[in-house]
């Protein structure tokens, strides 16, 4: 334990401070005495060099996209620029409360009004609300638009969802917190949805059907117009998981696909900062038919070009948040949209797509690449390729070779932030690597040869990788515990 680790408590000296007040201004007033404390507060007394070195420390004992590469597969994290937060800090959007009478919002109605033009322009969607403030969230708004579609047609036999066995977590999720029913599609052997498990599926009794593409293996699903015939056909409505929206951004937009509902995560695909819960936002698009069962309230263009809010609609979906949405994540991403503008919001696509497959190639003679076609922006490996187990001519295990996890951890060692491990399911040792645009050649390198460096110790001596990481501040907690009984409080040990 370093100095500094100690409880700020533990570095209090009596009498010392950290701070300067001006004059005594505010000697005058007086306090009740049955106001006053009878004792102090038992704050540390600490010196201005002390808070600063224990809260800056204890900052770096964590691992973040300022501090290093974030080769996350499944959840872009991409690089959040710094002028986001420049401008989500301007006083006039700042001090907004959501109260406000329209009249004096105008400035950040129009942030929506245009955010909603972009976002519509890039997905080929006819239109946004942002009330929805996470990915799951605008996936269950998404599919309550899309249950308020049937219900207002009068078809009320519609409650299955079709979604693929390689969907993320919080699709079925989403369906089943929706009063729908969950019906699983098949992968085939290429990863992508297989057409011929689907068509049986297909009836009156489909609501719709829920896809990412790229899928969660990083690939194209090439049927997508059959698919999306085929739904549409039999009445159903096409979602689209846009939380990774990356690899298409000036490509292919879902709307020409034939998706009637999306979401996206301006949280990734749009740089804003995410982890640890929030905030986020997680806006939803539909096609022309479906605008008037956006759920509200909604930013509306007048006649006379100002912004106004309109509060309730007999045909939306609901509402999903106390107001509009979080401004400050929206913000950030059209500033995001803003800063590279339309040229280069073009190549945001190609070059997370260029990236990914630069390291899938880079890597994969010393990692199993179970699906070696062109990905999109992430790939998955399924362990590695000389894990450095050993076994004796009778067959028993003279030596134990490295795991996933065990590359995971020594790669803390080398200062990168380890990829998504063990998802998706359909390998077991899966490692699911995601670069993003926003790296440099020189970062992807860097990563390149630690992962090569790793792969050639394993082979060697799997120990070095079994005992990593050797200088993070927490090392290996055991995984279960600290998922189901997390420790959330300082422990003093003295
Ligand atoms: C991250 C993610 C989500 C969920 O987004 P949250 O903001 O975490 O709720 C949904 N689908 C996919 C494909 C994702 O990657």
């Amino acid at each position: 334990m370093k100095y500094y680790d100690k409880l700020i408590f533990k570095l209090s000296k009596e009498g010392r401070t950290g701070y300067s007040l001006p004059g005594t201004c505010f000697a005058a007033a007086a306090v009740p005495e049955n106001l006053l404390r009878a004792e102090d507060p038992a704050l540390p007394q600490v010196s201005e060099v002390d808070v600063v070195r224990h809260y800056t420390n204890l900052s770096q004992m964590n691992f973040g996209v300022d501090t290093g590469f974030y080769p996350l597969g499944s959840c872009t994290m991409k690089y959040n620029p710094k002028i986001n937060e420049v401008i989500a800090n301007m006083p006039g959007f700042q001090g907004l409360h959501p109260l406000q009478p329209a009249c004096s919002v105008q400035g950040a109605l129009e942030v929506y009004y245009n955010m909603d033009k972009a976002l519509s322009a890039i997905t080929g969607m006819a239109g946004f609300t942002f009330n929805p403030c996470a990915g799951a969230h605008g996936e269950l708004t998404g599919l309550m638009i899309m249950r308020q579609y049937h219900l207002l047609r009068g078809d009320l036999k519609r409650t299955k969802v079709i979604v693929p066995d390689s969907a993320h977590g919080t699709n079925p999720a989403s369906a089943a917190v929706c009063g729908l029913e969950v019906v699983v599609v098949k992968s085939n052997a290429d990863g992508l949805v297989d057409v011929a498990d689907l068509k049986p599926l297909l009836g009156d009794d489909v609501a719709g059907i829920m896809m990412t593409n790229p899928n969660t293996l990083g690939l194209f699903e090439k049927e997508i117009g059959e698919i999306a015939a085929l739904v549409h056909e039999c009445g159903g409505l096409l979602y689209y998981d846009g939380a990774n929206m990356n690899p298409l951004i000036g490509v292919v937009r879902p709307g020409d696909m034939g998706f009637d509902i999306l979401h996206l995560n301006l949280h990734k695909s749009f740089s804003t900062p995410h982890g640890g819960g929030g905030p986020g936002s997680g806006p939803v698009g539909v096609c022309e038919k479906l605008l008037p069962i956006l759920p509200v309230p909604k930013v509306v263009r007048k006649e006379d070009g100002s912004f106004d809010v309109v509060g309730s609609s007999d045909k939306a979906a609901g509402q999903v948040s106390g107001f509009l949405g979080n401004f400050g994540i929206i913000l950030r991403g059209y500033a995001y949209i803003l800063m590279l503008g339309r040229q280069n919001v073009k190549l945001v696509g190609k070059y997370a797509t260029l990236g990914a497959n630069y390291i899938k190639e880079s890597l994969k003679d010393c990692y199993k690449l179970p699906i070696p076609s062109i990905c999109k922006h992430e790939f998955v490996f399924d362990g590695l390729v000389d894990d450095g187990s050993r076994k004796a001519s009778d067959g028993s295990v003279e030596r134990e070779g490295a795991t996933t996890l065990d590359v995971a951890k020594r790669l803390l060692d080398f200062g990168f932030h380890a990829p998504t491990i063990y998802f998706p399911l359909l390998f077991h040792q899966a490692i699911m690597i995601e670069p993003t645009e926003t790296e440099s050649l020189e970062t992807l390198d860097a990563f390149i040869e630690v992962m090569r460096k790793i792969a050639a110790e394993a082979a060697e001596d799997p120990s070095i990788l079994k005992s990593a990481p050797h200088n993070a501040p927490i090392t290996r907690p055991d995984e279960t515990t600290a998922a189901r009984q997390p420790v959330l409080k300082f422990q003093d040990e003295a």
